[in-house]
Order: C-alpha cells, then sequence, then structure tokens
C-alpha cells in the first residue's frame, strides 16, 4: 500500500497534545514530513520523540500562534528551508466554559486571539506559498460548538462558529487556486483540553457527563486526526466527528 502523503510537508499547530500529537503521528505513519508546532517545548519534545520512535521524521518550532511576529518569523523559516506547504493544519486552541454574566473580556479576548486569530494568522502567512505554487490543503479545527452552541460556552462556542465561518469563505475563494479547505468538528474528545480550561463550577458536571461519556464510547484524539487526514485526501468542506458525543452530554442536560 502506498502510504498517502509520502514526502508531503505538513505543519500541524497545537502538536504536542490531543488531536494536534495524534494528527502529527497519524501524518508521519503516511510518509509525511512534519513541522510540530506548539507553545510547550517539552510537550513538542514528547511529540518529536514519538514520531522518531515510530522511524518517522519531523522538526519542532515552539511559537504562539496568536502572536504576528512569532508566526511571521515562523513562515520565513519554513519556507527558507522547505518551501510551499502542502498541508497546513491550524488545530491549536483553546477552551472556555461557564455562563456569560460570570465570564471575564480577558478570557474573551484571549480565547479569540488563538482560536480565531491564531486559524486566521496560519491562513494569512501559510497560504500565499501554497497559492503560487498552485496545489496545498487546510485543515481548520473549529468543533461542534461551532454548529450548536451552550449556555455555558459563549466564549468559545463563538470562536469555533467564527471557525466554521471564516473556513467557508476561505473555501470557496480557493476553489479555484486549487487549494482545499476543511473543517473539523469534533463532539468531544479526550484530551487535555477539558481538565486544563473548563471552570471549576463546571468541573464537577464535565467529569460526570461529558468525560464519563467519551471514556465509555472510547472518544480519542486518534478518531479525529483520522478525519482531518481523509478529509485532506478527499477534500471534504465540514467533517464532524463523534456529533453522538456532543448530542449525547448537551443535548440531555
Ligand atoms: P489539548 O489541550 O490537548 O491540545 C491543544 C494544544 O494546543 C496544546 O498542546 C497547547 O499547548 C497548544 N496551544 C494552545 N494555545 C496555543 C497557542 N497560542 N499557540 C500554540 N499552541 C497552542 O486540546 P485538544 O483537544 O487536542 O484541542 C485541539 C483542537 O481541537 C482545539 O482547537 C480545540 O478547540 C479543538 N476541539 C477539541 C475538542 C475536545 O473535546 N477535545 C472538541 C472540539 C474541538
Amino acid at each position: 500500500r502506498m502510504a498517502r502523503f509520502a514526502q508531503q510537508k505538513v505543519l500541524v499547530t497545537g502538536a504536542g497534545s490531543g488531536i494536534g500529537r495524534a494528527t502529527a503521528l497519524a501524518f508521519v505513519k503516511e510518509g509525511a514530513y512534519v513541522i510540530a508546532v506548539d507553545l510547550g517545548k517539552a510537550s513538542l519534545k514528547e511529540t518529536a520523540q514519538l514520531i522518531t520512535a515510530k522511524g518517522g521524521e519531523c522538526e519542532t518550532h515552539v511559537a504562539d500562534v496568536s502572536d504576528q511576529v512569532a508566526m511571521t518569523a515562523l513562515a520565513k523559516k519554513v519556507h527558507a528551508k522547505h518551501g510551499a506547504l502542502d498541508v497546513l493544519v491550524n488545530n491549536a486552541g483553546i477552551g472556555a466554559s461557564g455562563r456569560f454574566l460570570e465570564t471575564s473580556i480577558e478570557t474573551w479576548d484571549k480565547v479569540h486571539a488563538v482560536n480565531v486569530r491564531g486559524v486566521m494568522l496560519g491562513c494569512k502567512l501559510f497560504l500565499p506559498a501554497m497559492v503560487e505554487r498552485g496545489h496545498g490543503h487546510v485543515v481548520n479545527t473549529a468543533s461542534m460548538a461551532g454548529y450548536f452552541s451552550a449556555p455555558d460556552l459563549p466564549i468559545y462556542a463563538a470562536s469555533k462558529y467564527a471557525v466554521l465561518g471564516f473556513s467557508e469563505a476561505l473555501r470557496m475563494d480557493m476553489k479555484s487556486k486549487g487549494i482545499g479547505v476543511s473543517a473539523i468538528c469534533p463532539g468531544i474528545v479526550n484530551t487535555n483540553i477539558v481538565a486544563t480550561t473548563v471552570s471549576e463550577g463546571e468541573a464537577a458536571k464535565w467529569q460526570s457527563g461529558a468525560v464519563a461519556f467519551y471514556k465509555k464510547r472510547n472518544y480519542g484524539p486518534e478518531k479525529v486526526a483520522d478525519a482531518i487526514l481523509k478529509a485532506v485526501q478527499h477534500n471534504r468542506a465540514v467533517v464532524p466527528v463523534s456529533p453522538e458525543a456532543w448530542a449525547g452530554y448537551y443535548l440531555k442536560r
């Protein structure tokens, strides 16, 4: 069997954990060269070790996807070394939960900087080279929260609705330029995001609800990684993953 992404250069943001790490590993397994980007140096190193242990090739870069200066420097380095990317996965994201009146403006700004501005910056900096070459694919990690909001997700859902709207516009715009654009919408997946971003008041509910749900159904990040690779391969527009986990938790409350 031919490797599906042999020799392709794939940049994955948020590759130090969860869905990003699983996606980096899945691309490597299919022959790709992975450029792994994350805030966390130690977690990136672990991802790189997992990749090299499988005989794969990668490089790592510490960068904040919401930082224009850092991302511009990264794009310059990557383009000088590799030329245009074949696949860009704008996956880095952070969560936030809590009723609107209890949320802060700072949390709104932070979440939108990473989840929305980060996706935009990735596209702004890496698409021109892809367009110039005339082929490539962009995957943006949205969420089922980009379709169905919930009373305690005003900030997060707003950011993911934005990612979906942005991705749809970009997909239409890029069609004639040979660039595919996909938005991936995971339901509830077993990663660090839940533990690191759910507010204290919500944590117990999440533990007994969402976390129990995905543990029972075994929704791991590999499922999302698999959907990301297929979305690139088949140029899919919007791909829900485990929507029943979302419905199972949110719609039954
Ligand atoms: P995770 O917390 O396990 O991984 C996210 C990674 O992104 C971390 O390694 C973190 O360091 C990195 N990151 C955060 N901010 C960054 C920044 N500013 N610059 C660079 N890297 C940064 O979470 P995950 O579940 O793997 O999340 C990946 C994506 O999937 C996110 O966009 C998230 O919103 C989305 N998503 C997750 C779920 C879920 O249930 N886990 C559901 C829907 C969507």
